[in-house]
């Protein structure tokens, strides 16, 4: 990250000698000169004059005894010292440097929509193999002008050894097409003008960017992003948006300084921000949900299309991931046009190709810090530094909802981007030749896989299916505490508690709702949300009807009956016969699993509550119940924690389901029947750590779990637990959902082979 010439130029500039280099451990300089001049060099190293993406975690100093012959500072090959990781960083938001050039009638990348330097650009989504060097990288078929050349080469330019570096003579090019491919516009100036008609004439372009294409439409015109809904056959789930400054931003959501920062990071990820009520923006973009997804600009070529557009007020476009309902971003030009033509009108393509797809990464806040809930283009693929790292490679498959999967490398943990959902065949085969590409990016070789428990994951059949490997399977939801564990540097024991939708447990029951006193070594069960019945399988998850009549079936035992709560149920399920045979399958238990899922009694209490009976896209129902909540209402449902013998102690909500019943007939507002409801498993949670906590003479608290992606709920268990004295723990640079997993599971893998 243009580290080396950073410590080169400042050393210069104080007339130091010595040398630079870098390997797996970090940078090591070695400096000669009076005292006080290296250390201004410190000063000037740590403060001001390092890389904007650089962050220095330690900086260790010692005296060494003069060296004689030494009268030039150099920096030195690190290809010997060090390995590919040291190489390959994540691909970077435009600098301000950049932007001012790119802006600057007299500097030669005037306009120029692919301008990059050492401190911004793509990197991971172009390099195909290691080292990390031009020849090794999709730029290899640019051959440099002499411009470009000489600033690559001189070692105190701000593009020197930038890999991606280009200009209009030398570097690629954009173009833009009809959805048959035809050319409708060429040269830089046609092509973002005729892009800026189209969307302002309420078309859906497809735009491909730094990590894969973009579907886009004006934000602002509902008609435009009702088109693009019913064309990529995405009738609900929020789109992510895309704005050029943080003002647009600010004039649509809730923006705080802790939002600002992420924002304008060199990551650019998308942040997840409270709507303003006046917004603008076309309401089909986020419905049912409290928060817009904003980005800013983070290619040049948005920056320049930004610029056309506000001439015409246009501020804000849907930026949705260019592919077919849940397979994989699309990068390639071709496959583009094949795939997308019957959605998008035009094409704005460009001949840089992508080598590695990478998906916008998301962000939210709990407890006012920024948590990522997935994490891709612009953290993939920087490690998590591990002290409990293992000499010997290691494996971790991840899950099969939301998969990431990681290697261990002595004290690194790699984990890849957001792969995706890998029920779909093309994420299937996605997924397996990432984990080639990372193989040999990364040169590493595996001798142990670890997978998750559950039989019938493709990813733990995967793991299965390679040969002459030790595989080692790991509890869901005790892979979701390491994940917490591995992020702090930890190895535990810690009380953990997950909320999460679905884990297959060690008894055969579908966990979810969990507390376990757990280390990277071992876990022990000590509380879970009493079990239910549920009926259906993969149906389960979807129509709220099934965890519904489980759960009342539960709550009222003998006093229920299908009539009695006809008024209620036939708004979810209209069908009186199919209820019935939903019901007839609980009670006779056919095709019934017994789970402590709690995402399911989101979906039962959201559906009671009148806010849908269906999840068109994950934790549809959960997230209309969440943005319901009215934050003034700090009553709670009743609950009890119940414990028969050496069982685990158990969440009993059965009373809570009773009092929702009684708020649905009284026709309390809803707003106050979703706030009771979170108040009441937040306080239950709580309960549950206290007497963990108790028993295990402990004090510390891992948070974890798809469930605390919901973000009133994980505020108030945060901030009830830490009012109880706890410290409290949580998934920050990790998604808490499942594409934490196979950071979990690695730092377990990992941690055993220290004991070994
Ligand atoms: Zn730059
Ligand atoms: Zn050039």
């Amino acid at each position: 990250m243009g580290f080396r010439p950073a410590v080169y130029r400042i050393a210069r500039d104080l007339g130091l000698t010595g040398f630079v280099y870098n390997d797996t451990k970090g940078v090591t300089v070695e400096l000669q000169g009076s005292r006080e001049r290296v250390e201004t060099f410190l000063e000037r190293l740590k403060a001001s004059d390092k890389p904007p993406m650089a962050d220095i975690k330690t900086c260790e100093t010692a005296d060494i005894a003069t060296v004689e012959d030494e009268n030039e500072f150099t920096i030195t090959g690190s290809d010997s010292t060090g390995t590919a990781l040291s190489h390959v960083t994540p691909d970077i938001a435009t600098c301000r440097d950049c932007l001012c050039e790119l802006a600057d009638k007299s500097d030669f990348r005037y306009r120029y929509p692919f301008i990059n330097c050492t401190n911004c650009g793509p990197r991971y989504s172009i390099v195909k193999t290691i080292p990390y060097d031009r020849p090794n990288t999709t730029m290899s078929v640019f051959q440099m002008c002499d411009q470009c050349a000489s600033q690559y080469t001189n070692v105190i330019d701000r593009r020197f050894h930038a890999q991606p570096v280009a200009c209009a003579d030398c570097g690629p090019k954009i173009w833009l097409t009809d959805s048959g491919g035809n050319r409708i516009a060429s040269g830089t100036d046609e092509v973002i003008a005729e892009t800026a008609r189209l969307l302002i004439a309420g078309k859906v372009a497809a735009i491909k960017g730094i990590g894969g294409f973009h579907l886009v439409v004006n934000a602002l015109d509902n008609q435009a992003v009702k088109t693009l809904r019913e064309r990529k056959k995405r009738d609900h789930k929020p789109f992510a948006m895309m704005a050029y400054s943080l003002e647009t931003i600010g004039k649509y959501a809730i923006v705080n300084e802790a939002a600002k920062k992420v924002l304008t990071g060199c990551e650019s990820p998308i942040v997840l921000l409270d709507k303003r009520t006046e917004a603008k923006i076309a309401p089909l973009v986020a419905e049912g949900v409290s928060s817009f997804a904003f980005m800013l600009c983070y290619a040049p070529l948005h920056h320049m299309l930004f610029e056309k557009l506000r001439q015409s007020g246009v501020d804000a476009l849907v930026m949705t991931s260019g592919n077919i309902s849940d397979e994989p971003l699309i990068c390639k030009n071709d496959l583009a046009l094949e795939r997308l033509g019957s959605i998008a009108d035009a094409f704005l393509m460009h001949d840089r190709q992508i080598h590695r797809q990478v998906d916008d990464s998301i962000v939210h806040f709990i407890d006012g810090q920024p948590v990522l809930l997935r994490r891709a283009r612009g953290y993939v693929p920087t490690p998590v530094l591990f002290e409990h790292g293992s000499a010997q490679d290691i494996f971790a498959a991840g899950g099969d909802l939301k998969n990431t999967f990681c290697f261990v490398k002595q004290n690194q943990l790699i984990c890849s981007e957001h792969i995706g959902d890998l029920e779909d065949a093309e994420v299937y085969h996605h997924y397996v030749d990432s984990i080639e590409h990372f193989r040999g990016l990364f040169e590493v070789k595996p001798q142990t896989i670890v997978c998750d428990l559950h039989p019938g994951y493709f990813s733990t059949q995967y793991a299965l299916s390679v040969p002459n490997v030790r595989v080692v399977q790991v509890q869901h939801h005790w892979a979701h505490i390491a994940s917490v564990l591995a992020e702090y540097n930890l190895t535990g024991p810690v009380i953990g508690l997950e909320c999460d939708g679905t884990g297959y447990g060690t008894d055969g029951a579908i966990w979810g709702c969990e507390c376990m006193i757990a280390s990277l070594e071992k876990f022990e069960r000590f509380g879970h949300l009493a079990y239910y019945p549920l009926a259906g399988g993969d149906l389960a998850g979807k129509e709220a009807i099934r965890p519904t009549l489980s759960l009342l079936m539960q709550a009222y035992g003998d006093e229920f009956a299908l009539e009695r709560f006809g008024w209620l149920l036939d708004r979810i399920e209209p069908d009186k016969a199919k209820q019935k045979i939903i019901a007839e399958q609980i009670v006779k238990n056919i095709n019934v699993v017994q789970t402590s899922s709690l995402g399911r009694v989101f979906d039962a209490v959201a559906a009671i509550a009148g806010l849908g009976s269906y999840n068109h896209f994950e934790a549809q129902l959960p997230m209309a119940l969440e943005a319901a909540v009215d934050k003034n209402i700090e009553r709670a449902y009743g609950f009890e924690l119940t414990k028969v013998d050496d069982e685990p102690v158990q969440i009993d909500l059965r009373r809570m389901f009773v009092e929702l019943v009684d708020d649905i007939a009284q026709h309390r507002p809803v707003g106050e029947i979703a706030a009771r409801f979170h108040n009441c498993l937040a306080e239950a949670l709580v309960a549950m750590a206290k007497r963990a906590a108790e028993a295990a003479k402990m004090n510390t608290v891992a948070l974890s779990g798809g469930v605390f992606c919901n973000r009133y709920l994980a505020n108030e268990v945060i901030k009830l637990l830490k009012a109880e004295g706890f410290s409290v723990l949580f998934n920050r640079h990790f998604p808490s959902n499942d594409g934490g997993i196979a950071l979990g599971q690695a730092a377990i893998a990992a941690m055993a082979k220290v004991n070994e």
